[in-house]
């Protein structure tokens, strides 16, 4: 079933969003918005209000947790209900009917040919050419019943192929669309997955979006997997494989396990594990964290104990930073090197499996350990670039409490005061490096305020936009979105904030501005006159050292390989390399 996009339009711009926000949450009315404490962090013990909510726009946004977006997607985290039950609460509550099938939208088309393929691939499996992916499934301990819930199928290796059965249906642009098919130097079209066990991937509202393919013989040059690229109905950093599977086995489920293919969800399902996930065709991201979260507050990363495994579960850490909470909690489990969720439950069975859960280590275990690791701790240098190296993730934590008791153990583990560190009060480096290195640069943290404080100037005083301190920032500088605010602010001095909020695309200055926005600074305008010229001064400032810029870049994991390079030939060119020199080429080079 499917909802017209139109409709759906119209009824979001029918709804208040302060109406359906309001019924639930406390709002309180400040100028031409509404704020209130976050419903989806911190339990509503905010000191401040980071929620806030904008009636022209039809949105809402907290600048703690970084929960966004409409009518819709407040429904679906707040009621915990998923997309077309909130379409029907929205619009049962302003008289609105639902239209089940109206016209079909663009979307469709690649849906009904990947549900289409799913139905062909399935009775291939079936058929004779599917005996080896039926043997495979069989050797996993794969039941028929477990290959049916998750619809698994075959993909033929010729004759017929998949396009020669698709291609009298639909038209060759929607066929391109679907990923399902390639296309080759004479323009010809070919089946993407040949002689597969095909997994096909279901979106929350089970619709047929993708699929991986695994190859069950050996070939030479071909990938074991293979994923469907990204399409108009398929964007992998949203998508979770497995958990719409899950949640028809229960809604809203306790706990969820992160895994790392589409097999081991499926062993875990066989053998009694019904609530596994897994991302597709992509490293772990901070929007499918997001996704989880809207689904459970318990979640256990299962990854193998290699260094891929290592690397992906840390991917996972500096992911959840942002959203960690009191009341999330996030458990890894490491396998044994040459073990997978899928063999070890089949070998071992599902109470082994559920005691690797109840041993757990914890994310704060893991992540203190991981830092820990990062060198001596029995010297000074030693602790101070275990202290160095843990700056930039404790300040990702944005949960005021979590983000104290972090610092509070950072402090003891390296003997310092960390809190003075993260907020750029004492110099990173320990007093026998500084010697060698006499660069000062302007913290991470004072740069922030001053954009934040340029921020609320203009939001304040629209016509300070005319100030030409503006002018000394460089039109090559990385702040050039500060030009960009101000001419929006130039051309529009009328404008509520809001309009740009909503322009604003990079994330991070997203979030800056809208710090800005709920700020309670009242600034008189000699006062925001001042500050103005202060703020553009230290950026400026910050801009002259191009070397220490990059370092910024890198140490906040913002840096392009472009500037790695460029980086690393500043680097290279200099007549002493100073140990943390070395160490940073090292670093560079190594990624
Ligand atoms: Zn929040």
């Amino acid at each position: 079933m499917s909802i017209p996009s139109s409709f759906i339009d119209r009824l979001l711009s029918t709804v208040s969003i302060v109406d359906i926000i309001n019924r639930r949450v406390q709002l309180e009315r400040s100028g031409g918005r509404y704020k209130a404490k976050c419903p989806f962090h911190g339990d509503g013990n905010e000191k401040t209000p980071s929620f806030v909510v904008y009636e022209e726009t039809g949105s809402y946004h907290c600048f703690a947790c970084k929960a966004s977006g409409n009518a819709i997607n407040f429904l679906r985290e707040y009621d915990g209900i998923d997309f077309m039950e909130s379409v029907e609460l929205l619009a049962a509550s302003v008289g609105m009917e639902v239209p089940k099938q109206e016209k079909p939208v663009d979307l469709t088309d690649a849906i009904s040919i990947n549900t289409k393929a799913t139905e062909i691939f399935k009775d291939q499996l079936k058929g004779p050419q599917g005996k080896n992916a039926v043997d495979y499934l069989k050797a996993r301990g794969i039941s028929g019943e477990t290959a049916k819930f998750f619809e698994l199928g075959f993909s033929m290796e010729k004759n017929p192929s998949l396009h020669s059965i698709l291609s009298p249906q639909y038209n060759q642009n929607d066929l391109e669309d679907s990923g399902l098919f390639g296309t080759n130097d004479n323009g010809e079209m070919y089946d993407r997955f040949r002689d597969r066990l095909m997994f096909p991937i279901r979106n929350i509202k089970g619709e047929h979006i993708a699929f991986g393919g695994r190859l069950i013989a050996d070939k030479d040059n071909q990938a074991k997997y293979l994923n469907s690229p990204e399409t108009k109905t398929y964007k992998k950093k949203y998508e979770l494989y497995g958990l719409y599977e899950a949640r028809l086995i229960e809604k809203r489920p306790k706990s969820l396990f992160l895994v790392e293919g589409y097999m081991d969800v499926i062993g875990l399902h066989q053998y009694g594990i019904k609530n596994a996930i897994a991302s597709s065709g992509t490293a772990f991201t901070p929007e499918q964290l997001r996704k989880i979260l809207s689904y459970t507050n318990d979640i256990f990363v299962v990854f193998d104990g290699d260094e891929a495994g290592q690397k992906a579960s840390w991917r996972a850490v500096e992911n959840a930073l942002p959203l960690l909470r009191e009341d999330v909690r996030m458990s890894f489990i490491f396998l044994k090197p040459g073990d997978d969720p899928d063999s070890f439950i089949k070998n071992k069975g599902k109470d082994a499996f559920l005691k690797l859960a109840d041993e757990a280590i914890t994310f704060s275990e893991y992540f203190l350990d991981t830092i820990k690791k990062q060198d001596d701790l029995s010297s000074i240098e030693g602790r101070s670039r275990v202290a160095q190296f843990a700056v930039p993730l404790v300040d990702k934590i944005v949960n005021p409490t979590l983000r104290e008791a972090y610092i509070s153990e950072i402090g003891h583990i390296c003997d310092l005061d960390f809190g003075k560190l993260l907020n750029g009060v004492i110099n990173i480096v320990p007093e026998n490096v500084k010697q060698e290195e006499p660069a000062k640069k302007v913290p991470v943290s004072v740069i922030r305020k001053s954009v934040l404080g340029i921020f609320t100037v203009l939001i304040q005083y629209p016509k300070l936009a005319g100030e030409s301190f503006f002018n000394l920032i460089a039109k090559d500088s990385r702040f050039l979105f500060l030009h960009d605010v101000r001419n929006f602010y130039k051309d529009n001095p009328t404008a509520p904030p809001s309009i740009l909020f909503e322009q604003i695309e990079n994330e991070k200055i997203k979030n800056l501005f809208g710090e800005a926005l709920v700020s309670e600074i009242k600034l008189s305008e000699e006062n925001a006159k001042k500050m103005l010229n202060d703020c553009i001064d230290i950026i400026s400032k910050s801009e002259k050292d191009r070397q220490e810029t990059l370092k910024e870049k890198y140490n906040m994991q913002e840096i392009t390989s472009a500037e790695k390079r460029e980086l690393q030939q500043i680097i290279l060119k200099k007549d002493v390399m100073s140990e943390e020199d070395q160490i940073l080429l090292k670093n560079l080079s190594s990624k």
